[in-house]
């Protein structure tokens, strides 16, 4: 489905992707993990056409997406949530949903999926009335995935959505992410926490520098050495 091939790219003189190569298939959960600056939310950002590849080539269902406009990249089945869930502070929760079908057209579709995104999280449709800005963390960081799945992706990639969670929110997060991958939708998922991201994905790829230094099953990564040592605390 995504297909990434010897992407470079660079920030003016930092060259933060070097030879990024990775592949996502239909129907899986892959995971991104790395330490801080390793260059996995430059990655997201390089797929959804908020940056550019100054060498490489970026494919989803066989089309390189170099000339797309990002609006355009998200019509076509790719939606992010971007990291430190960025919602609308001054609109409220169902004004933040509808903005995330904006290229949508389909009325009773957009009001079916509204519904959908209320099945998922509960509490949004208690806070459907209460602007963003005023929710919690949490609350935020589900507004940010229930946005992104107003435009109905195929792919949907998602940057550090455990960040500064609780820990019970963080499991209530990744048990979420794993119903929408099982209801359709592809997901590319970066993370930090390793653990969790390792335990819920099919695959994973280990980015290091700006470089991918492993990639394999999730489960046998986490039961390596290498990976235990390095992401998972030993
Ligand atoms: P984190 O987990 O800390 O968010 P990351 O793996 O997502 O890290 P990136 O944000 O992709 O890392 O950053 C990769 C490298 O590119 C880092 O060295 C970072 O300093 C650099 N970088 C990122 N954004 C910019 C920018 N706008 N200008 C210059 N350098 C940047």
């Amino acid at each position: 489905m995504l297909v990434l091939e010897e992407v470079n790219v660079y920030y003016g003189a930092i060259h933060a992707l070097k030879g990024i190569s990775l592949e996502v298939n239909q129907g899986e959960i892959v995971t991104l993990i790395g330490s801080n600056g390793a260059g996995k939310s430059t990655c997201l950002k390089t797929i959804s056409g908020l940056l550019r590849p100054k060498v490489g080539k970026v494919m989803f269902k066989g089309a390189d997406l170099a000339s797309i406009a990002p609006q355009a990249i998200v019509s076509q089945g790719i939606s992010q949530v971007p990291e430190g869930r960025r919602v609308f502070a001054n609109m409220t929760v169902i004004e933040n949903l509808e903005l995330g079908a904006y290229l949508r057209k389909d009325k009773s579709g957009i009001k079916e999926d509204i519904k959908r995104v209320y099945d998922l999280f509960p509490r949004l449709f208690e806070r459907k009335a209460q602007l963003s800005g005023t929710l919690s963390g949490g609350e935020q960081q589900m507004l940010a995935m229930g946005r992104a799945l107003m435009s109905r992706p195929q792919l949907l990639l998602l940057d550090e959505p455990s960040m500064g969670l609780a820990p019970i929110l963080v499991k209530q997060i990744f048990s979420i992410i794993k119903e929408i991958n099982t209801t359709g939708t592809t997901i590319l998922l970066v993370e930090q926490n390793a653990h969790m991201a390792l335990s819920i994905a099919n695959r994973a790829y280990v980015l290091e520098t700006g470089k991918i230094v492993l990639a394999g099953d999730s489960k046998q990564l986490a039961a390596s050495e290498e990976v235990r040592k390095a992401y998972l605390g030993g």
